[in-house]
């Protein structure tokens, strides 16, 4: 144990109202507060925040926060708020007046503020901001920088983003101040290049698992009529997955609303979500959704933030994500609550063309793509160990325990998979 052990653990349960750390949460807490430098690799809803939030409160001084979202840093900042843990934020959006106070909280050593959320364009364009954080560290007083979403830095990522390259210089400008890096991207390539462009190489990575052991991940053969498409999907919503709530997700916003219009005609209670609709309606479809009043959502990527419906039972892709990680990510939100739920991908190649359309133009975009193809053409290997083996994930002998459409049916052709069997209650 260590000399802030019994502060970690009075404040997860006092501060923070939690019965016990996830797995990987306190190496990670300890790591940083031992003043090294470390990377976090955590599937999304694993708990990384915890990682940044917790250790802010156990030492006097500043955490500053990268995020790359000002929605994502507002709900921390909201919830931290409640929690009476003084946080704040700096936006490009937010008036001179507030920018000045928050500037001034890096500037005074009195201030109570505990985490400073920041947008990772500050670093590079706002020369007061540098010079404000140039005096918070020379004051002692900048305890720790968190970078949130760190893959962005790298180009090899599935979501680069210029901005986060600036943020190389920390390690030289503030030495001694620990780097805590944190993301759900787990690939060998990303995690190294993510190293050398904030210069820690050979920092501590901490990784957990990525194995759901309660997903069961299936392939169909997507018919060509869009019509077709909708007789699986009513098929498998009305009878397969009678009662339950789930999501259906779309590549357009063309396509949602055509296939939330399909399916209602067909005696279905769903709503579509995307980001045409204004925020008061999209958040009454979560609502209506949240209360089983819908049974389903037919959406695009717009909607994934802030899901937190534990019995999420059917994931359906109507059309392959653009990358293994947004894929990873999408079907993610089915069965949180620990219990059974199946994420289905209908594909056809020629979705391929449709996707890459959009991923063709950033580097590496179209390696992405080719492991989602892979995942989907495989017709042998476990879906499950195709999915470890893409997050750099020591698969070994783990056991699917059936819990895929090729180890639950070996000896089928997956291209052939017969819509009648798959759909058995009916
Ligand atoms: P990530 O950033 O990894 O996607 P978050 O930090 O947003 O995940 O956390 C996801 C959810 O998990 C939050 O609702 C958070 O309160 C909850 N959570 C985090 N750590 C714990 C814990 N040790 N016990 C229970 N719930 C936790
Ligand atoms: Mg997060
Ligand atoms: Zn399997």
């Amino acid at each position: 144990s260590y000399e802030w052990s019994d502060d970690v653990n009075i404040t997860l349960q006092n501060v923070f109202k939690l019965e016990s750390f996830r797995p990987h949460q306190l190496s990670a807490i300890n790591c940083t507060l031992s003043g090294q430098h470390a990377i976090v690799v955590m599937p999304t809803g694993a708990g990384k925040s915890l990682c940044y939030q917790l250790p802010a409160l156990i030492k006097p001084g500043l955490t500053i926060v990268v995020s790359p979202l000002v929605s994502l840093m507002e709900d921390q900042v909201r919830s931290l708020t409640k929690k009476d843990i003084p946080a704040q934020l700096i936006t490009s959006n937010t008036s001179r007046e507030d920018s000045n106070a928050a500037l001034n909280i890096l500037k005074d050593k009195n201030s109570p503020i505990k985490l400073l959320y920041v947008t990772p364009e500050r670093f590079a364009k706002s020369k007061r901001f540098m010079a404000n954080l140039q005096k918070c560290f020379a004051d002692g007083r900048l305890q720790r920088i968190a970078i949130d979403e760190v893959h962005c830095c790298s180009q090899w990522g599935h979501d680069f983003r210029p901005d986060y390259k600036f943020l190389g210089i920390l390690s030289n400008m503030f030495p001694k101040v620990p780097i805590l890096g944190l993301t759900a991207t787990a690939t060998a390539h990303v995690l190294t290049d993510v190293q050398k462009i904030l210069n820690i190489q050979g920092c501590l990575v901490i990784k957990s698992t990525f194995n759901r052991p309660n997903l069961f991940y299936k392939i169909l053969e997507k018919p060509s009529s869009q019509e077709e498409c909708l007789t699986i999907l009513e098929k498998l919503i009305k009878y397969r997955y009678k009662g339950e709530s789930g999501i259906v997700y779309t590549h357009s916003i063309k396509d949602c609303e055509d296939i939330a219009n399909g399916l209602r005609k067909r005696g279905l209670k769903v709503a579509s979500y995307h980001a045409n609709l204004e925020a008061d309606a999209r958040s009454k479809v979560h609502i209506k959704w949240h209360d089983k009043h819908y049974q389903a959502i037919v959406a695009t990527v717009a909607f994934g933030m802030g899901i937190d419906k534990p019995d999420v039972r059917f994931v359906i892709h109507h059309t392959i994500s653009k990358s293994m990680e947004n894929y990873y990510q999408e079907s993610g939100r089915a069965g949180r609550d620990g219990d059974r739920a199946e994420c289905v991908t209908l594909y056809r190649m020629q979705d391929l063309f449709k996707v890459s359309t959009m991923v063709f133009t950033s580097v590496g975009s179209l390696d992405h793509l080719y492991g989602m193809v892979k995942y989907c053409l495989n017709g042998t290997l476990c879906r499950r160990q195709l999915i470890a083996e893409h997050f750099d994930e020591d698969w070994g002998n783990a056991d699917c325990n059936k819990m895929c459409d090729i180890c639950s049916n070996p000896n089928s052709n997956v291209r052939e998979i017969n819509l009648e069997s798959h759909c058995k209650t009916l």
